[in-house]
């Protein structure tokens, strides 16, 4: 059984995916990671992510140990991942890790559940269920926010907020794979929902 939930930035998604993975022995891929560890490489070679023949070829040389950095949750490298994820050439390269992922979780798993922007759309079209997650600009800003604050204090909301925005407009307006409903998706908007709920929400519809 494969699970696939998509949606903008903070909305919700890792948390969910996470908790339905647990509960039903699934197998979880966050696939953010994957474009993260790609961006961060871009910028440390020295590479402009929007550079794509650079991106190219870091997200070819990606190695396990990329994904299990601590320093990819920052917004330098969010920015970085939504620009090598622009890339057709990104992505072709990331496309058959995902769908093994999949197709054959690991240790056995008897399903997978995978998170991103075109999980519905284009790497598992044929998932059992699709998740869109979805908050309005300020609740999603506002959750940012305060996860940032604990290791930044001085960071700043309204910056956040446009950062988060300019990075949606860029992954929603992108020519291959935007981030953009499946047509057979549920959409779940959690602006007014904490994790709890959402989370029982989702189980619902999956167990339908
Ligand atoms: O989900 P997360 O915020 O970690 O993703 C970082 C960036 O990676 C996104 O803004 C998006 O540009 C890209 N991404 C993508 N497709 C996915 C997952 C993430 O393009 N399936």
């Amino acid at each position: 059984m494969i699970i696939a939930i998509d949606g903008p930035a903070a909305a919700g998604k890792g948390t969910l995916a996470r908790r339905i993975a647990r509960d039903l022995g699934f197998a979880y891929l966050d696939t953010g990671l994957l474009y993260r560890a790609t961006g961060k490489r871009v910028l440390e070679a020295g590479a402009d992510p929007e550079d794509a023949e650079a991106a190219e070829a870091e997200a070819r040389a990606l190695e396990p140990g990329d994904l299990e950095r601590p320093d990819l949750r920052t917004d330098a490298v969010a920015q970085a991942a939504s620009k090598v994820s622009a890339v057709p050439g990104v992505r072709a390269a990331l496309l058959a890790f995902q769908r093994t992922f999949a197709g054959h979780p690991p240790e056995g798993a008897k399903g997978a559940v995978l998170d991103g922007r075109d999980i519905g759309t284009v790497v598992c079209p044929d998932a059992d269920v699709k998740l869109f997650v979805t908050a309005s600009d300020e609740v999603r800003a506002q959750r940012r926010f305060k996860e940032l604050q604990e290791s930044d204090p001085d960071v700043i909301y309204a910056r956040v907020l446009e950062e988060m925005r300019e990075r949606d407009a860029r992954d929603r307006s992108r020519a291959v794979a935007p981030l953009e409903p499946a047509e057979d998706a549920i959409l779940l908007d959690t602006s007014d929902l904490n994790a709890d709920e959402v989370f029982a929400k989702a189980l619902d519809i999956i167990k339908k």
